[in-house]
C-alpha cells in the first residue's frame, strides 16, 4: 500500500495525522512537490492548484481536502503537472486526500467537462452530480436473488426483427426505438440485446424511470442474469450505493439497472445503454446539473461506441420528430404477448353532471363488480378538492410561501400546499368578505373516494397516493393483485408499470386536469399520461374498457388519446409546435431568478435581459422576463426568461458570453438557476 506522506511543516500537521493509518512524516525540504488542479462543487468554472508530494497519494480522479479562502472544501482532482503553472505564486498544499482509489478515470472526467459545457454548470458540479451520493438508509425490498431463473422465450416475428437490428454492427450508431403498447414485449428485447452484448464480452446500462420501475424490472434482470447484475436506486444508502459503484468499477458488475443517474454508471467497454419508458419526466434532473438521461446516454454511446435503444407506448415529440426524420430507427410492436386486447375506449363529458361520476361511470363499475373484476379510478390530483374559491369576492385561498392554490385535505380539514408543505386550518367563511358561499371547487382522490363509497356502500374500496405511507402501498398492491379489493382509487401511482390481472374497467375521472397549465407540453404531457393508464386496463381480459371523462370533449389531445390514435396526435402537436417555434423546432434555454426580494429577482433579469440584446444571434429570441406559472415557491419570488433558438451550438455561444457579464454585475441575493432544454417551465 502507499504511504500518504505528511509535511510536518505544512498547516495539515498535525490536524490531519490520526486519520490514515500509514503516515510517514517528511520535512519540507525532503518533498518533491506535484501541482494538482482541483475542481468543486460550486458554480465556479475555475480549476484551483495546489501543490501535494510527489510520493504522496494525490492523484487523478481522487477527493481531496483543500483549503479554500479561509474554509476547507472537498474537491475533485481532475489535472496534475510536474512544474508549477506559470506565474503563480503561493501555491496551497492540499491537505489530505480523501479516497484511497479513484473515482473517476479520465474518460469519466471528460464527460463531466462535457456536461458542464452542455448544461452550463461547472466540472465539480458535474461530478459530484456523477458521485454515486445517497440518502438516508431506507428500507428497500432485497433482491439478492443470487441463481438464475428465467431463461429467453421465444420472439415474436415483430420482436425478433428489432433484435436482429440491434445486435447487428451499424457504422452509424443510430439509436433504435421500440415503439409499442405495455405488454408488446419490448422488456423481452431489450434483455435479450443485453445478454446478447454482455456475451461478447461488453456491459449494459439499463435505465427505469424513479422507483416504482427499478423494483420491478432489477427483479427481472437479477432473475435472468443473477450477480453479474449491479442495481442502482435512491432508495439505497450512500454506502450501499458506493459498494455497487466499486463492484461495477471493478468490472464485477456488467448490467446496471437504474433511474437517471445510472447513466453515469462507472461501466468499461460499454456496449449498449437501453432507455425504458423514454418519455418520462424522471430522465430530467431537477437540480443543478440539470441533465437528460437520454442526451447524456446519447452522448455516452457516441464517445464510447456503444449502441442505444429506447422504448415506450408514449414516445416524447422529440423522438417521434427524431424517428420521422429517420434519425431514429424505429421498430413496431403491434400485438399484446401477454394476451388480452385494446381496451374499448368511452369519452364522456362531465357538463351535466353533478358530482364526480356520470351515469355510466357508475354503472359500468357496478357491472364490473358483478361480473367479479376490478375497477382502478385515476385522478391526477390528490386530495378532496383542489381550491377554495369565493364566488361572492373572487378570493381564493393560495399559500403564504408559494403562489398556489391550496389543496383542501377533509380528513384532516386542512389545506395543504403541495409544492412545499405548507398547512393551515381551513376557513369556514370566506377571509375576505365573510361570505359563506365560499366553497371548494375541483376534484381530489378524497372527494372521489367519499362519492364512491356513498354510491357503492357494499363495495371494497381502496385509495392510493402519494400521502399513503410506503409500507401500506405495498399492501393494498399486494391485496388489489388477489382480489380482496373492488375498486382502487388513485393517483399517478396507480397508473405506472403496474399491472393487475384482475382489472376490467378504468375510470379517468377528470381528464383535462393537466391541460389548463401555462407549458407548451400540457397536451403531451396529458395525451401521454392518459394513453399510459388506458394501457393498464385489457392488459389480461379481452374486455376492458376505459371510460375517459372531461369537461373538453373537443381537446384534441383528449380525443387522440381516447382514439388511441398517436399517430393524428404527434402530426397536430408537430404542426402546433412547428407554428409556434416551440421545441423539437428550437432549443430553449431557461433563466430563472430566485430571491427572498421580489425587486431584487426583478432586477435580476432586467440586467439579463438587456445584456442579452447585444448578445444574441439573429435566428434566437427572447420570451419573457415574467413571472414564473409558480410565481413563489417557499418564500422565494420565482422570475424567469427563456432564449430560444435555432440549434443549440449558436444559442450555447450566447448564453454563455451573457452569464459571463452578468457575474460582473451580478445581483446580490438572488439565485440564478440555468436550465437547458428545460422539460417544465413552471
Ligand atoms: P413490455 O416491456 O412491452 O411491457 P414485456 O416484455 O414485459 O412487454 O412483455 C409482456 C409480457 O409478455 C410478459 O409477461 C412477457 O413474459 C410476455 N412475453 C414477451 N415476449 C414474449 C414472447 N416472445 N412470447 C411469449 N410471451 C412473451
Ligand atoms: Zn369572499
Ligand atoms: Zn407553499
Amino acid at each position: 500500500m502507499q504511504k500518504l506522506v505528511v509535511r510536518i511543516d505544512s498547516p495539515e500537521f498535525p490536524r490531519n495525522w490520526n486519520v490514515i493509518d500509514n503516515i510517514v512524516f517528511l520535512s519540507w525540504n525532503q518533498c518533491v512537490t506535484r501541482y494538482f488542479d482541483v475542481v468543486f462543487d460550486l458554480p465556479v468554472e475555475q480549476r484551483f492548484t495546489y501543490s501535494a508530494p510527489e510520493t504522496g497519494i494525490a492523484t487523478i480522479g481522487v477527493r481531496a481536502l483543500a483549503p479554500f479562502g479561509s474554509r476547507e472544501l472537498t474537491g475533485f482532482i481532475v489535472g496534475e503537472h510536474e512544474s508549477a503553472p506559470a506565474g503563480m505564486k503561493n501555491i496551497r498544499p492540499l491537505w489530505r486526500v480523501v479516497d484511497k482509489d479513484p473515482l473517476f478515470e479520465s474518460r469519466e472526467i471528460a464527460l463531466a467537462e462535457w456536461i458542464a459545457g452542455f448544461y452550463l454548470c461547472s466540472c465539480g458540479q458535474a461530478l459530484s452530480t456523477m458521485l454515486p451520493s445517497g440518502r438516508r438508509p431506507t428500507s428497500s425490498p432485497s433482491m439478492n436473488t443470487n441463481e438464475i431463473t428465467d431463461s429467453p422465450l421465444t420472439l415474436s416475428g415483430e420482436q425478433k426483427q428489432a433484435l436482429i437490428a440491434l445486435t447487428a454492427p451499424d457504422p452509424d450508431f443510430l439509436p433504435l426505438y421500440l415503439y409499442g403498447v405495455t405488454g408488446s414485449g419490448k422488456t423481452e428485447v431489450f434483455l435479450q440485446a443485453a445478454e446478447f452484448v454482455m456475451q461478447a464480452g461488453k456491459t449494459v446500462i439499463y435505465l427505469v424511470p424513479e422507483i416504482t420501475l427499478t423494483y420491478q424490472t432489477a427483479e427481472v434482470i437479477r432473475r435472468r442474469f443473477g450477480d453479474t447484475a449491479a442495481t442502482l436506486h435512491s432508495g439505497m444508502t450512500g454506502s450501499e450505493r458506493l459498494a455497487e459503484w466499486m463492484r461495477i468499477r471493478r468490472g464485477e458488475a456488467r448490467i446496471v439497472i437504474g433511474p437517471r443517474s445510472a447513466v453515469f454508471a462507472p461501466v468499461r467497454n460499454l456496449g449498449l445503454i437501453i432507455i425504458d419508458e423514454e418519455h418520462d419526466g424522471s430522465y430530467k434532473a431537477g437540480n443543478t446539473p440539470r441533465y437528460h438521461a437520454r442526451q447524456v446516454a446519447m452522448h455516452r454511446c457516441q464517445i464510447e461506441k456503444a449502441s442505444i435503444v429506447m422504448g415506450s407506448a408514449t414516445p416524447s415529440v422529440e423522438a417521434w420528430k427524431l424517428m420521422k426524420e429517420g434519425k431514429f430507427r424505429r421498430f413496431d410492436l403491434t400485438r399484446r404477448l401477454s394476451g388480452g386486447d385494446t381496451p374499448r375506449i368511452r369519452m364522456l363529458s362531465l357538463a351535466q353532471t353533478t358530482g364526480c361520476l356520470t351515469t355510466i361511470l357508475k354503472e359500468e363499475i357496478r357491472v364490473t363488480a358483478l361480473m367479479g373484476k376490478q375497477t382502478i379510478l385515476f385522478l391526477n390530483r390528490r386530495g378532496f378538492a383542489y381550491c377554495y374559491r369565493c364566488p361572492a369576492c373572487g378570493y381564493e385561498l393560495t399559500c403564504k410561501h408559494c403562489s398556489v392554490s391550496l389543496t383542501y385535505h377533509k380528513s384532516r380539514n386542512r389545506a395543504v400546499c403541495h409544492y412545499c408543505g405548507y398547512e393551515t386550518e381551513a376557513p369556514r367563511v370566506c377571509p375576505q368578505c365573510g361570505s359563506l358561499d365560499a366553497s371548494y371547487a375541483g376534484f381530489g382522490t378524497e372527494m372521489i373516494e367519499e362519492e364512491v363509497r356513498r354510491t357503492f356502500p357494499d363495495l371494497r374500496i381502496s385509495r392510493l397516493d402519494a400521502d399513503t405511507k410506503k409500507g401500506s402501498i405495498q399492501k393494498t398492491l399486494d391485496l388489489f393483485r388477489l382480489g380482496a379489493i373492488d375498486i382502487l382509487l388513485g393517483t399517478q401511482m396507480v397508473a405506472k408499470g403496474l399491472n393487475f390481472p384482475g382489472v376490467r374497467l378504468v375510470g379517468i375521472v377528470f381528464a383535462d386536469s393537466g391541460l389548463h397549465l401555462p407549458d407548451f407540453r400540457a397536451a403531451e404531457r396529458t395525451f401521454s399520461l392518459l394513453v399510459q393508464v388506458a394501457g393498464r386496463s385489457g392488459r389480461f381480459s379481452p374486455d376492458g374498457i376505459v371510460i375517459v371523462q372531461t369537461l373538453r370533449p373537443n381537446d384534441l389531445a383528449i380525443q387522440k388519446a381516447c382514439a388511441l390514435d398517436a399517430e393524428g396526435f404527434f402530426d397536430a402537436e408537430l404542426n402546433q409546435r412547428n407554428a409556434t417555434g416551440f421545441p423539437p423546432f428550437s432549443r430553449i434555454i431557461r433563466f430563472t431568478a430566485r430571491s427572498k426580494d421580489e425587486q431584487k429577482a426583478g432586477q435580476a433579469l432586467a440586467k439579463i435581459t438587456q445584456i442579452a440584446a447585444d448578445l444574441l444571434p439573429p435566428d434566437a429570441d427572447v420570451l419573457g422576463p415574467a413571472e414564473c406559472p409558480i410565481a413563489m415557491i417557499a418564500g422565494n419570488y420565482r422570475r424567469h426568461i427563456l432564449f430560444r433558438g435555432k440549434t443549440m451550438k449558436t444559442l450555447h455561444n450566447a448564453v454563455r458570453s451573457i452569464i459571463s457579464r452578468y457575474e460582473e454585475h451580478r445581483e446580490p441575493k438572488v439565485y440564478l438557476e440555468i436550465d437547458v432544454d428545460p422539460v417544465s417551465i413552471m
